[in-house]
């Protein structure tokens, strides 16, 4: 099916997307507090012009949560959207070949922070819902739209509402459109996703920095003791070394593996154009896919410390420090790795280091059920557009509001319109155009296929 839309109303579409993604809504970065209100207050005024009679922004410590809901539609299943407006910071800058804010249009694709994760997304399922609606402005569903701005950065906002108001995800279905096709032409539904330990381990071995000539060869160096115990936490065969770890992991069931089996995939391919190095590294007896979505990870993020700057300076430093994560998989809930990251940081920390490990944010892993019937739908959507029902994937990646929407028993619906190439998070990130008009007539179809079987019984 061609899904471009008509010249001008493609025209339309691109500079409201662009007004959108020039917003630079860093959740990360305080200079950027400002710009993350701004993104909520042009989704208000655009759900506000979709004609949602309520719409509102929800405060907390953080960034404002965007809240929304359609006109009643009486005996029509109700749906939440969850999007997030929140984006990555842009470092490092000098790698991006068009401004991450100057959302720039080259060979059918958008290139811009932001364009797939997850503000193109969200913009997505606005005009979805702007396209579904009937004559009198009235969708065939009903639909809430909860949208973050603290996805990117382990803001408490959204949580801190959803614990206090659980009736928010009283729905017949939760879509969070925040993830991507398998591959070209194939779109995919999510099963499982990985959860997040984020910490920064800090070590400290003297009172001050001191001059390497002068006590070089007796003083103890913590940039030295760190590096150290970080390369004791992983080996060089990729098994992270946290006593019990592994045992705890909950394997993916033979039909998982079997589906994923059956994926079109080709490593060199993927080495050569995802991963673009040299060699894949990790445990060699798992498959790819088996490493990054069913077993843990460990990874540093960044090291400081000592001296960085230009020409040199013969200094011993007395603190440095690591953030490091790991992606944990079902069996793996948060609070067991943190205390097992900590436990293990600190007895393998030599006499001469004061140790210090610091949870920076987090969550837990989570198994998505899928045999609900809106899955059927959400396969008869894509079936229509794109020519293919989902397949049944896991991600590696975190959504930690994901057990909360799921919190009063709705199935939670995790797909999307982006692309395993798009750069997430990284320089040069990009939505291909013909990935949003399919995604904005996917959507459509959804919409109008829930409102049309639960009237029909
Ligand atoms: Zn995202």
């Amino acid at each position: 099916m061609d899904t471009t839309p008509a010249p001008r109303e493609r025209d339309r579409l691109i500079s409201e997307l662009t007004e959108f993604l020039s917003i630079p809504s860093v959740s990360a970065l305080p200079e950027h507090r400002a710009d993350c209100r701004r993104a909520a207050e042009w989704l208000l005024a655009d759900l506000r012009r979709l004609g949602c009679p309520v719409v509102t922004l929800i405060e907390g410590k953080g960034h404002p949560v965007v809240w929304a809901e359609s006109p009643r539609v009486p005996d029509a299943p109700t749906v939440l959207l969850y999007g997030h407006y929140d984006v990555q910071p842009t470092d490092p800058l000098e790698e991006w070949d068009t401004p991450p804010f100057t959302p720039t249009i080259r060979d059918g694709r958008i290139y811009a922070r932001g364009a797939a994760d997850d503000k193109g997304q969200v913009f997505c399922l606005l005009r979805a819902y702007e396209a579904a609606r009937g004559s009198d402005g009235r969708p065939p569903v009903n639909v809430r739209f909860i949208i973050e701005g603290e996805e990117e950065s382990g803001g408490r906002v959204i949580d801190d509402l959803l614990e206090r108001e659980p009736e928010r995800t009283e729905v017949d279905a939760a879509l969070v459109a925040d993830m991507s096709y398998y591959a070209p032409g194939w779109p995919a539904v999510y099963t499982a996703l990985r959860g997040l330990c984020y910490a920064e381990i800090t070590v400290r071995t003297l009172e001050r920095d001191l001059h390497s000539g002068t006590y070089g060869g007796a003083a103890p160096n913590a940039l030295e003791t760190l590096v150290r115990l970080l390369s004791q936490l992983k080996d060089a065969s990729g098994r992270i070394r946290l006593p019990g770890l592994y045992q705890s992991v909950k394997s993916p069931t033979k039909e998982e593996l079997a589906t994923w089996r059956r994926l079109p995939f080709k490593e060199r391919e993927f080495l050569k154009h995802e991963v673009t190095g040299k060699a894949l590294t990790g445990l060699k007896r798992y498959s790819v896919f088996e490493r990054t979505w069913a077993l843990p990870t460990f990874e540093i993020h960044g090291i400081t410390g000592g001296f960085t700057g230009q020409g040199a300076k013969t200094v011993i430093p007395a603190q440095a420090s690591a953030k490091v994560s790991l992606r944990l998989v079902p069996g793996l809930p948060m609070a067991k790795v943190e205390r097992l990251l900590s436990r293990t940081v600190k007895a393998l920390a030599p006499r001469w280091a004061k140790v210090q490990v610091r949870l920076h944010h987090g969550g837990d892993p989570v198994v998505v059920p899928v045999k609900h019937q809106v899955f059927q739908v959400l396969d008869q959507a894509f079936e229509s557009v794109v020519g293919r029902k989902t397949v049944r994937i896991r991600a590696g990646g975190s959504i930690p509001i994901v057990p909360r929407l799921a919190a009063r028993g709705a199935p939670v619906v995790l797909t999307g319109i982006g692309l395993p190439d798009d750069g997430l998070h990284s320089p040069n990130e990009k939505l291909d155009l013909k990935q949003l008009w399919d995604g904005i007539a996917t959507f459509r179809k959804f919409f109008e296929l829930m409102g049309a079987a639960k009237r029909g019984g």
